[in-house]
């Protein structure tokens, strides 16, 4: 009687919450192993495991066990300060466990077997542009979306229930009323860029960039960024992703194009990101369901961030272009900061998402969540989706693929499963700009630093603000502490069309300052 403190009983929760971590951890190193290599016929194999895994994790953590430690932890939550670190494990094991135990061992079992075939179809189908083939795996994956809302259960829209596993909190009337204001502003300013033409000549970019290059540069900036390699690793995938198994493994991956080198270069910028957020989560949290980021719209956030306010700003280049001249001294000679600059932030209507400029990015995803959206509602079939991901590009980006490879089949997402994910892109992008702002206002040396080559300030705060709370705090909760402010997209949407305004000589349009 007399040792259950409080802090005895979170212990208990913490001793009995470290082995489901662990298999956690496990069954996310068999993913990343299979996105990079894995031998093609292992599989069927690996579906097993991961099945078996996610039945074991699953019985686990709804256990009554689970139940028990985690009633009589609450029992002693008065005895914490809502910001401590026990506050939040008891928050989010909770959260956690209402969540979970409404879905039964066997379909989530079922649907992990399910995911790690239908990836492995898509991974073979994309090159051959073979949408049929995929097909019957894709209208499995909605199908599992569809029973996965229908079990957790929603008010409004099937789609907030499978969101909220990625975005806490968040509806798809929260979503929509964030892109009608993205779009507000985007689509004319897309139209005003068209319309002033190009503004450099990037065929420079376009040569051949020998691969050992661009991973040595892109590796030297992660690490630059603050990166840890003692922690981390890169490999080749072909979807670039980052994965941690505890904060003290946290491995990336890019792909490679000798023609285009900042498709990786940037792509490791951008996994480092997540990465480092990752690595940065407090030690005191590892082995429990607080030591990953809080939501995915926070961990994009971290990406974009290093990706694009510091990888794609003049002020980093005019530190690491004459480093890239040193590595691909023939390709760029007597290229200058303002063009290159210019010729990384060109503005166009491309075909692929991971390739899109800031300001078309949002747009390619307004139309998956449309696209999500009409899934779920069944409005459209699996077998309709490639004509209607054609007729969205025309009506959102004004371009139509040529063929379902760089159409539909574009992004891994759906062959595993994760429908509902999407709209975090874009809140990354939104709360990468606020974060950052806060960051300035906080140091701000920042920008300054940046032209040094230097990182450690910016790194600093995220750290403090952002990385060490892992799960701790919601993510709505976590942007209010570190920036004084709700979120909102109005800071994203003055900086690009700042930069943007500036790189293309259009001035700020008055609609910016209105609301
Ligand atoms: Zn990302």
């Amino acid at each position: 009687m007399s040792e259950q403190t409080p802090l005895h009983a979170v212990e208990r929760l913490r001793q009995h919450l470290h082995p489901i971590a662990d298999l956690a951890a496990a069954a996310a190193l068999l993913a990343w192993d299979q996105e990079t290599y894995m031998p093609p016929d292992g599989a069927e194999g690996r579906a097993n495991q991961l099945a078996t895994l996610a039945r074991l994790i699953h019985q686990r953590f709804v256990s009554a066990e689970t139940k028990q430690v985690l009633e009589a932890a609450e029992g002693a939550a008065g005895a914490f300060d809502p910001d401590s670190d026990e506050a939040g494990l008891l928050r989010i094991t909770r959260r956690d466990f209402d969540k979970i135990t409404k879905l039964p061992t066997e379909f989530v079992a079922e649907r992990a077997r399910a995911r790690a075939i239908s990836t492995q179809v898509w991974r073979e189908a994309r090159p051959k542009n073979d949408f049929v083939t995929f097909r019957p795996h894709l209208e499995a994956m909605v199908d599992f979306a569809r029973r996965e809302a229908e079990y957790l259960g929603y008010t409004d829209h099937p789609y907030d229930a499978l969101l909220d596993n990625y975005e806490p909190g968040m509806t798809a009337k929260d979503v929509r009323t964030l892109f009608a204001r993205l779009r507000e502003v985007t689509v004319p300013f897309v139209r005003a860029i068209a319309q002033r033409g190009p503004v450099v000549d990037a065929a420079f970019l376009s040569q051949d960039y020998d691969e050992a290059g661009q991973e040595r540069f892109g590796l030297d900036v992660a690490q630059a960024f603050g990166y840890d390699l003692r922690r981390g690793r890169l490999d080749r995938s072909p979807h670039p992703f980052a994965s941690g198994f505890g904060q003290k493994d946290v491995r990336i991956t890019t792909r490679y194009n000798r023609q285009d080198p900042m498709s990786a270069i940037f792509g490791i910028f951008h996994e480092a990101g997540h990465a480092m957020y990752e690595q940065g989560v407090s030690p005191a949290l590892e082995r429990t369901p607080l030591s990953r980021g809080t939501s995915l719209g926070v961990h994009e956030s971290q990406s974009r961030m290093w990706e694009n306010l510091v990888g794609r700003s003049r002020s980093f280049w005019s530190h690491y272009l004459p480093r890239l001249q040193q590595v691909f001294p023939q390709q760029l000679r007597g290229i200058d900061v303002q063009t290159f600059y210019r010729a990384v932030n060109i503005v166009r209507p491309e075909l692929i998402r991971v390739e899109a400029d800031e300001v078309t990015y949002n747009l390619h995803i307004m139309l998956r969540f449309d696209l999500e959206l009409a899934l779920l509602e069944g409005t459209v079939t699996a077998a309709d989706l490639p004509a209607a991901w054609n007729a969205k590009m025309q009506e959102y980006l004004g371009i139509v693929p040529p063929d379902d490879r760089d159409g539909v089949m574009q992004d891994i997402h759906w062959s595993g499963g994760s429908i509902g994910y999407f709209p975090t892109y874009t809140l990354g992008n939104v709360i990468s700009v606020q974060l950052f702002d806060a960051a300035v206002r906080a140091n701000p040396s920042i920008p300054g630093e940046i032209g040094g080559g230097e990182f450690g300030t910016l790194l600093g705060w995220l750290r403090e603000h952002v990385h060490r709370h892992g799960r701790k705090f919601f993510a709505k909760d976590l942007i209010t502490r570190a920036t004084g402010a709700e979120l909102s997209p109005e800071s994203y949407l003055a900086y690009l069309q700042q930069k943007f305004g500036e790189i293309y000589g259009l001035g700020v349009p008055a609609a910016a300052g209105t609301r």
